[in-house]
C-alpha cells in the first residue's frame, strides 16, 4: 500500500450503520485530517437520500478534528471477490488492478475523474476460511483511473479495554478481587496505575496529603491536579483511563486514622503499602497480620539505590515486618528502615525524593506485580503465579557494599528471599 494512500478510520457506529443498510451502496462523507493523513468516516447513506453522522464518543479527541467534505462510497459486494484480490493486492506492494476491471467487480463505483475516490466494499457472507487467511469484511480502496489500490483501514473494534484480554489473562478473577493502596506518593499512584492494568477490580485508596509542586516530577499525576487531595484526584485520574476499575478515595493517614483503616483492611483482600516512613508500614503490617490479609510493602532506600519489596503472608510460616526486622539486625544486615526514622520529620531531604522517577515507577509496578501474583496464587489457586520469595530487594543504582540481603551488585539485579517466622515474643504475630 502505497505511503501517500489515505489511512481510514471508520468508527463502529459507521459499520453498524452499513451492515443494517438494506442499500447495496451508499455515499459516505469522510472527515480529513491532514496532519495526521487520516480520514474518518463521518456519514453514511443508509437509505436511499437518508444519510445519518456516525456517533463517535467524545473522548475520541483526534478523530473528531478536520474537515467533514470528502465524498467517498461504501459498496456490498457479492461472491468474495473483491474482498479476496483486496488480500492478495495487500500483500504484494505496488501491485494495483485496472479501474476497468475494478468496476466490473465492484458494479456501481464511480468514475473517480483525475481525483482520487475512496470506496469501503463490504461482504457480509465471507466465508470463515478466507477471514481466516486474512480477508477482510470491509476493505478500503484507493481509486483512480490510473489503476485501483487496496488501502488499509482500521475498523473500531467492538471490544475495547481489558475485555481483550479475555481468555489471554485471568481478568475475570481478578476483577472479583480488591486491594487497599495505603500511600498515594511515587510509587502508591505507579502501584495503582498498575493494579487497574493487571485488573484488580476494587482498589481503596488512602493517603491524607494533597498533591503539589514538589510532587509533580515523581507522580502518575500531572499539572491538573495540583492542590487537590491525591487520592480524589488518583480516583478521577483512574476511571478515565480504566472506566471499569472502581475506586474508592479515602482521604486518612493510617497512624492516625488507624481506627478508620481497620474495616477497610477487613473488607479487601491484599493491603499494598507505598507510605513513606517506618510508622504506617508497622501500622499496616500490624493491621493486615491481625485482619488474616496478606500485606505488600514498597519503598526505596538508600537514597533510591534500591527498591524493596517485602511480603507478609499470616501465616505460621512467616514473621511480621518486625520480626522480619530483628531478623536482620541480628544477622548484621543493614536496617534501612532505622535509616528512614532519622530522616522523618527531621526536616531533612527525605531520601525517597532522591530516587529518580523511573525507579519509582519500577518499584510501584513491581510491586503491584508481587500482589496480583498472591491474589492469583492464594485465592485462585494459580500456581504458575507463584512468586520466587517473600523479600525481593531491586538494584536501581546498586552502591554495592551494602549488607545481605541489600547487597544488589548491579542494576536491574532482583535478590529474592525468604523470611523468618514468628518471634514468640512478638506482639503482631503472637496474638494468633
Ligand atoms: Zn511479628
Amino acid at each position: 500500500m502505497p505511503q501517500h494512500d489515505p489511512y481510514i478510520v471508520v468508527p463502529r457506529d459507521a459499520i453498524d450503520k452499513i451492515a443494517a443498510s438494506a442499500l447495496s451502496g451508499g455515499a459516505l462523507v469522510l472527515r480529513r485530517v491532514p496532519a495526521d493523513n487520516m480520514y474518518v468516516v463521518r456519514t453514511v447513506e443508509t437509505a436511499k437520500d437518508m444519510r445519518l453522522p456516525a456517533d463517535i464518543p467524545g473522548e475520541y479527541v483526534a478523530l473528531r478534528s478536520g474537515d467533514p467534505h470528502h465524498a467517498a462510497q461504501w459498496i456490498r459486494v457479492a461472491a468474495n471477490d473483491a474482498q479476496i484480490h483486496h488480500l492478495f493486492l495487500s500483500r504484494r506492494p505496488q501491485a494495483f488492478i485496472e479501474f476497468a476491471k475494478f468496476k466490473e467487480m465492484v458494479p456501481g463505483v464511480s468514475d473517480p475523474g483525475n481525483g482520487l475516490g475512496i470506496v469501503i466494499t463490504h461482504d457480509p457472507d465471507l466465508p470463515p476460511e478466507l477471514v481466516e487467511a486474512g480477508a477482510l469484511e470491509f476493505a478500503g480502496w484507493a481509486v483512480r483511473r490510473s489503476g485501483v489500490h487496496p488501502i488499509h483501514i482500521e475498523v473500531e473494534p467492538e471490544v475495547i479495554g481489558l475485555e481483550q484480554l479475555t481468555g489471554k489473562w485471568p481478568i475475570e478473577q481478578l476483577a472479583a478481587n480488591s486491594v487497599m493502596v495505603v500511600g498515594c506518593g511515587s510509587i502508591g499512584s505507579a502501584a495503582a496505575e498498575a493494579l487497574a492494568g493487571f485488573g484488580v477490580g476494587r482498589v481503596e485508596l488512602l493517603d491524607p496529603d494533597r498533591f503539589l509542586w514538589h510532587n509533580m516530577l515523581r507522580h502518575a499525576l500531572g499539572t491538573e491536579s495540583v492542590g487537590r487531595y491525591k487520592v480524589a484526584a488518583m480516583k478521577d485520574h483512574l476511571a478515565r483511563r480504566w472506566p471499569e476499575q472502581t475506586v474508592v478515595a479515602h482521604q486518612l493517614d493510617v497512624v492516625a486514622d488507624a481506627h478508620y483503616a481497620r474495616p477497610i483492611v477487613d473488607r479487601v483482600d491484599l493491603v499494598l503499602c507505598a507510605a513513606d516512613g517506618i510508622a504506617p508500614r508497622r501500622v499496616v503490617s500490624h493491621l493486615a497480620r491481625r485482619a488474616n490479609k496478606p500485606a505488600i510493602l514498597a519503598c526505596v532506600l538508600d537514597n533510591g539505590s534500591i527498591g524493596e519489596v517485602i511480603r507478609l503472608r499470616p501465616t505460621p510460616r512467616f514473621g511480621c515486618l518486625l520480626c522480619l526486622r530483628q531478623h536482620l539486625a541480628a544477622q548484621g544486615a543493614m536496617d534501612a528502615e532505622a535509616d528512614q526514622e532519622l530522616d522523618y520529620g527531621t526536616g531533612r531531604v527525605h531520601q525517597p525524593m532522591a530516587a529518580v522517577p523511573p525507579d519509582l515507577r519500577q518499584v510501584g509496578t513491581f510491586a503491584a506485580k508481587v500482589a496480583v501474583a498472591t491474589l492469583l496464587e492464594s485465592l485462585h489457586g494459580d500456581h504458575t503465579q507463584r512468586i520466587p520469595g517473600e523479600h525481593a530487594v531491586i538494584g536501581l543504582r546498586p552502591t554495592g557494599d551494602l549488607a545481605a540481603p541489600f547487597n544488589v551488585g548491579e542494576v536491574g539485579d532482583v535478590r529474592w528471599s525468604s523470611i523468618p517466622g514468628p518471634r514468640p515474643s512478638c506482639a503482631t504475630c503472637s496474638a494468633e
